[in-house]
């Protein structure tokens, strides 16, 4: 636009591989940053829209570092949400900590033997029975009605979302459970 538009205004378009801002070109008609045509070589040396053989990636710009502040915001996000699966896990671990002992309990008095928690787990949730029986259980050892029900509610929740619970989680649980069964 203005005189000075010499050298240093380059030219530039967008990386055929990572499609972001670059201004070297690896062939007649394409641009693409170092790192990138490395990757684009490994599809083949000749770019199939010119017919030009791709430039040799030394000469090609290098693809941008992330800035500072994009990193700063990656650690915190990392740090926030391993924050929440430590505050998650120890809740849990509290939780397991008061129940695992009084349910396991029930199943060896009904001499279920509790070799595995998650199956464990779904014969109360699964029969209305077995939950009265576990609450009238509970009940006999001094719980009382709404410290039960909020322990039914955390058997639902943990066998609802088993499948995608945090590993972590999962192992904290099945730790627990298995303490409380020796
Ligand atoms: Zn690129
Ligand atoms: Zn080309």
């Amino acid at each position: 636009m203005g005189l000075n538009c010499t050298k240093t205004c380059r030219e530039s378009g967008v990386c055929i591989w990572c499609l972001e801002e670059c201004y070297t070109k690896v062939c007649k008609c394409s641009y693409a940053h170092k790192e990138c045509s490395v990757s684009l070589c490994k599809q083949g040396c000749i770019c199939r829209i010119c017919n030009t053989r791709f430039r040799h990636s030394w000469f090609l710009q290098s693809l941008p570092k992330t800035t500072i502040e994009d990193e700063q915001i990656e650690l915190m996000l990392q740090a926030r949400s391993q924050n929440v699966v430590r505050k998650k896990r120890y809740a849990y671990r509290c939780w397991a900590n008061t129940f695992f002992p009084v349910f396991i309990l029930y199943l060896k008095r009904h001499n279920a033997r509790p070799r595995n928690m998650i199956i464990s787990l779904e014969t109360v949730t699964e029969d209305m029975s077995n939950q009265r029986s576990l609450a009238q259980f509970m009940m006999n050892q001094c719980w009382k009605q709404d410290e039960i029900d909020e322990h039914m509610n955390m058997v639902c929740t943990i066998v609802d979302t088993y499948n995608i619970m945090d590993l972590k989680i999962k192992k904290e649980l099945l730790k627990c459970f298995k303490k409380h069964c020796r």
